[in-house]
């Protein structure tokens, strides 16, 4: 089987932001499992070495929580334990304020050569609101210094649909973006996840979510903002510079292979997924006693195959090739789901052809509409 792709989350964060919901403990209240994390990451990594044929990694992603938590020598030490193709993609999530210029270039050495700085917004008082620990300027030197310290390839996350931003404030966060002209730049809508601060402040009548129609306004503002400064929209949520695009995301998109380690990973390899345990403790007794720290796993039936395979394509503005599809699964999705692409056609949500299908621009704002109709 081949495997070319590699997720490693790393649950630790300074704090937890208002919004939310991803595995992330804060890391005082850790104890020495943060010590202890990438020792059991190898141990995870054996286990997997002994059951599957890791091929040469193409892709490798340390995501979180806050990868930039852990030292650059444990970076290391974790690369050094991988089989890596020539020129793979190693991308580093960041903070802003857990960096400096000297750690940036000591990731850099250790062999990052991806970085995605979670910066969200650069309006002061969104940033306070969310509980980010960092301030707009902070971020922008970040980014600089990531440039100084050899990283030429650059992403920005930001947020839109935030409780009480409006246009002229996303209108400014996207100016500030172009700005620092990095190769790549995701865009979240912000979904108020239950359990999460802001979800209990709705629930309670203290939070008012953003209007979905002007969530959909800034969206429409930066699909045509990000294109006219040379962008490439080539996921719903994702822009890049040519020769750009995230090769990692882009693999799970195309439905290849990937394996996840670490505390709520998951991993997907043909039709089978894993996930990884929650809680830290489990994650480490697990481990200990000589299992996969395994939460739950399933078999995909080859109906829901196809189904995954069609919405994560349909995320891709290079969408659904009908003959690729027909080789890999043995029938066309024009056979198969043809009464949901005419009925998205007809809503003007899908356009399709002899050869593929895509979303319209029109579907890109409501993909959701369109994914639901092929589950
Ligand atoms: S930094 Fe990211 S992972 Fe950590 S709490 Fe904030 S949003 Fe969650």
């Amino acid at each position: 089987m081949n495997i070319s792709s590699l997720y490693i989350h790393i649950p630790f964060c300074l704090r937890k932001c208002q919004y939310c919901d991803f595995v992330s403990y804060p890391v005082a209240d850790c104890g020495g499992f943060r010590e202890q994390y990438p020792q059991l990451l190898l141990q995870e990594l054996e286990l997997y070495r002994e059951q599957a044929e890791l091929s040469l990694l193409h892709t490798i992603y340390f995501g979180g929580g806050t990868p930039s938590l852990l030292q650059p020598h444990e970076i290391e030490l974790l690369l050094s334990a991988l089989p890596q193709a020539e020129q793979p993609e190693i991308t580093l999530e960041a903070n802003p304020e857990t960096l400096d210029e000297a750690k940036l270039a000591a990731f850099a050495s250790a062999g990052i050569n991806r970085l995605s700085l979670g910066i969200q917004s650069f309006q002061p008082q969104l940033l306070a609101a969310m509980g980010r620990g960092h301030s707009p300027q902070q971020a922008q030197d970040m980014v600089s210094a990531a440039r100084r310290a050899g990283l030429s390839n650059i992403n920005i996350d930001l947020i839109y649909g935030l409780p009480g931003q409006n246009l002229e404030q996303w209108q400014a966060d996207l100016a500030a973006a172009l700005a620092l002209e990095t190769e790549h730049t995701s865009l979240y809508s912000l979904t108020l996840e239950p359990g999460t601060p802001w979800w209990q402040q709705q629930q309670q009548g203290t939070l008012q979510p953003a209007d979905d129609d002007l969530g959909a306004e800034m969206l429409e503002l930066a699909i045509d903002r990000l294109a006219a400064a040379g962008y490439q929209h080539y996921e719903i949520s994702n822009f890049a510079r040519p020769g750009y695009a995230s090769r990692h995301n882009l693999a799970y998109w195309r439905r290849e292979n990937y394996l996840g380690l670490g505390v709520a990973a998951a991993g997907c390899l043909l039709n089978y997924r894993y996930y990884n345990q929650r809680s830290l403790e489990d994650y480490r007794r697990l481990l200990e006693s000589g299992q996969r720290p395994l939460f739950d796993e399933e078999h995909l039936n080859i109906d829901q195959v196809m189904s995954e395979a069609i919405f994560l394509g349909l995320r891709l503005q290079e969408g659904i090739d009908f003959a690729a599809f027909a080789e890999q699964y043995g029938i066309s999705p024009l056979k198969r789901f043809r009464r949901q692409i005419r009925k998205m056609e007809a809503a003007g949500l899908l356009e399709a052809d002899e050869t593929g299908m895509r979303l319209s621009r029109r579907g890109v704002l409501l993909g959701n509409q369109v994914f639901m109709q092929f589950v």
